[in-house]
């Protein structure tokens, strides 16, 4: 699972991007890079590997910043992770990251190919930037431009996209994968995988549905839904506690996962279990006499748990108990 950031603020961006980088490095990734904007000139830094390396080459090579800027930590699904292959991608006057996976990619590239697109990535995004761009040679409406490409990806998403000669417009859509909107507790918009990644600049937090896209400027911001319709959606108020999702002195996540294995444990069952009486109140809705097998969808270190409770809920329930990897389960039909 990747990350993503857009900010626009009007003010240098690049900072930003990295702290919230920083915030979403808990999902994992194997490449990571930014891009701003300022006076039609986009500065760009990708590399492969940890953060660490993409600071370095920023303190290396030096910063151009600008007031609105994208970032993304990459895991790749197409095409190595290669530097070329990092977000963000550069297509025309398309900037461009990407969360996810497109399915028709393959023939989307085909199309594009025959119509003499110049592809430089192994990378699916890279499809929908094309699309974009030659979009906006055909509408110059950027909302109806950027919402009618989108409309021909089948598969995950989420897009946090600047156009260049536009910078007062950050862009952001999903389908399938998250993404939020944050007003900014000082000044601007921001977009981001979650709310933690926007915990440094915003408490009031939108999560788009699906299908949702933004148009988000420093002053203003609009949402259409998946048919084109302007929405408006609940602003959520936060308090991310990011201290609580840092590495802490721990060497790395899965050191920290572990130690915080009894209080998160305590913390769990403590909301089933009533102080006053002694009791423990699962108030389960689910009446399992009606079922015949339980199926548990998961991925990564879930899948891992599930297969343990997979022991367990065998033996409590008498049921047949599967576990399956989600990656795969939504291309079965299960009977
Ligand atoms: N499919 C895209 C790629 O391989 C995005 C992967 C991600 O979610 O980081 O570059």
């Amino acid at each position: 699972m990747c990350g993503i950031i857009g900010i626009v603020t009007g003010h240098p961006v690049a900072t930003g991007l990295i702290s919230s980088l920083k915030l979403l490095e808990y999902r994992g990734y194997d490449s990571a890079g930014i891009a701003t904007m300022q006076n039609d000139q986009v500065w760009r830094e990708r590399a492969a590997g940890k953060l660490a390396n993409l600071e370095k080459k920023i303190k290396d090579n030096g910063v151009s910043d600008g007031g609105i800027g994208i970032g993304h930590t990459r895991w790749a699904t197409h095409g190595a992770p290669t530097e070329p292959n990092a977000h963000p991608h550069i297509i025309d006057n398309v900037i461009i990251v990407h969360n996810g996976i497109i399915e028709n990619y393959a023939e989307l590239r085909d199309e594009l190919l025959k119509g003499g697109a110049n592809i430089q990535s192994q990378t699916d995004t890279e499809v929908i930037g094309h699309l974009i761009s030659n979009q906006l040679k055909i509408d110059s409406n950027i909302e109806t431009a950027v919402q009618t490409a989108i409309g021909k990806l089948t598969g995950a998403f989420a897009l946090a996209i600047m156009i260049k000669g536009q910078e007062d417009l950050l862009i952001g859509a999903r389908k399938g994968c998250p993404l939020v909107v944050g007003i900014g507790d000082v000044e601007g918009h921001y977009i981001g995988s979650d709310a933690l990644a926007l915990s440094p600049f915003s408490r009031q937090i939108i999560y788009l549905e699906e299908g949702d896209f933004v148009f988000a400027s420093k002053q203003t911001y609009k949402i259409f839904d998946q048919s084109g319709a302007l929405v408006k959606r609940d602003v959520n108020y936060v308090e991310t506690q990011a201290a609580t999702m840092d590495k802490g002195n721990h060497k790395h996540y899965m050191a920290k996962e572990f130690f915080e294995q009894p209080d998160v444990v305590q913390h769990t069952l403590a909301h089933y279990l009533n102080m006053d009486n002694n009791e423990i109140n699962i108030d389960a809705k689910l009446d399992i006499t009606k079922f015949d097998r339980i199926i548990i969808v998961s991925c990564g270190t879930s899948f891992y748990a599930a297969s343990v409770a997979k022991y367990w809920l065998e033996e409590a329930t008498n049921m047949s108990v599967e576990v399956d990897v989600a990656s795969e389960y939504r291309y079965r039909n299960p009977p």
